[in-house]
């Protein structure tokens, strides 16, 4: 037997499979709503033009020296701006442990492996559903999972009471997943009000929020409004953990440019936990990348190109926003029967659309529409020329 002969060939990914899909079919109507990547109203990969500008002022500076450990200080400093608020007493005070990660994914993983090592008997909590590279997160770091409720399928909205049950039925002093705004791959967040009822029984069980926040200033347009939910409970002075990601807001996916913080008591602990935090990366990956760190340190720190990345990212928003409408404008357009109101309700990247796995299937093989089994649409893929075809074969699926 050859030595490798017992490793079989892994499971495809169910987001990054679709892509595959995508590529090997030759049609010319074909359409991938699958993987959550921004794309332009043509359908073509965009780059901001504060990140261009950026990347000229890099260009012909930048050596290649290694980043510290935890990554560009900077950018760090700029991320936590970000989320936390400009002046954030948290901030001031040195209580934040924080280190550029490798996009939101890394930050995920590497807060995985901390909560392993110095917390070994804990759980994590996820939401049904989330994005599926959440399972394998914490998987991988071998952390308990369990599930709490999240959506409600016949609404297609928030299930808030099984979700305030799970939370006070989890043990004291439990770790939660939340997505900080724009669930994946749900489309269904809670209202600033229900936040407020989370984060007062989060205090009552002494819970502990991780928050990942992928898509800050995606979901509305606003990156403050959408990092209200972290700021809810940082007023009700809770310990918070948060992934940040810059994947898509600033469109940087391939640059793998994340930060991953946490909330300690002082700036002691503070200091302790990143030491940490670095001790965990080192053997894995040493250091993080520079390219992307600079770029968006120096579109941060320059009021300039802020606000152009203000206005960009507010514009990719809008954009998606405008295709939520059009996509439910066109089905009742073609007398559907059933209700869209969720298309325009469910917000940031993804449409969950309710579909099934046969109706999904039907969309693939007839009208090579290409996204995941579970229904969920990629907004960042519709576009005006593909929303009326799209909406026809939706139409004709669900009939
Ligand atoms: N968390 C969620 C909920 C996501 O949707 C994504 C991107 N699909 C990520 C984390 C991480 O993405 P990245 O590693 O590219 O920043």
């Amino acid at each position: 037997a050859s030595l490798f002969g017992h490793v079989e060939p892994a499971p495809k990914d169910p987001i990054l499979g679709v892509t595959e899909a995508f590529l090997a079919d030759p049609s010319p109507d074909k359409v991938n709503v699958g993987v959550g990547a921004y794309r332009d109203d043509n359908g073509k990969p965009v780059v901001l033009e504060c990140v261009r500008e950026a990347e000229r002022r890099i260009a012909g500076n930048l050596n290649m020296e290694y980043l510290p450990m935890g990554g560009s200080i900077k950018m760090i400093e700029e991320s936590l701006k970000l989320a936390y608020g400009e002046d954030s007493d948290f901030i001031k005070d040195k209580r934040i442990a924080a280190v550029q990660a490798l996009s939101g994914t890394g930050a995920c993983r590497l807060f995985a492996d901390f909560q392993r090592r110095f917390l070994p008997n804990s759980q994590i909590y996820i939401p049904t559903p989330t994005w599926s590279n959440h399972h394998n997160i914490w998987r991988d770091a071998q952390v308990p999972q369990r599930t709490f409720t999240y959506y409600h399928p016949e609404s297609r909205g928030l299930d808030f009471a099984g979700l305030m049950d799970d939370i006070k039925n989890a043990p004291n002093g439990s770790f939660f997943l939340l997505h900080a705004c724009a669930h994946n791959p749900t489309g269904v967040d809670p209202t600033e009000e229900q936040w407020r009822e989370i984060s007062y029984q989060f205090k009552i069980k002494n819970h502990f929020p991780f928050f990942d926040m992928a898509y800050q200033g995606f979901a509305s347009g606003d990156p403050e409004r959408d990092a209200k939910a972290i700021r809810i409970f940082l007023e009700d002075g809770h310990q918070i953990g948060c992934a940040q990601s810059y994947a898509k807001n600033m469109g940087l996916y391939g640059q793998r440019a994340g930060c991953l913080s946490i909330l300690c008591e002082d700036e002691m602990q503070a200091v302790s936990v990143k030491s940490q935090l670095q001790q965990i990366a080192r053997p894995m990956y040493s250091n993080p990348p520079v390219h992307g760190a600079l770029v968006v340190s120096i579109i941060l720190n320059d009021p300039e190109l802020k606000s152009l990345w203000l206005k960009e990212v507010k514009g990719m928003a809008d954009r998606i926003i405008g295709m939520r409408k059009a996509l439910r404008e066109n089905l009742e357009g073609l007398g559907s029967p059933l209700s869209w109101d969720h298309i325009t309700n469910q917000i940031g990247m993804f449409c969950y659309s309710g579909m099934t796995p046969e109706q999904v299937d039907r969309l693939t093989n007839e009208y090579h529409i290409y996204m995941t089994r579970n229904g969920r649409i990629s907004m960042a893929g519709v576009t005006t020329g593909n929303v009326a075809y799209l909406a026809n074969a939706i139409h004709e699926v669900t009939k």
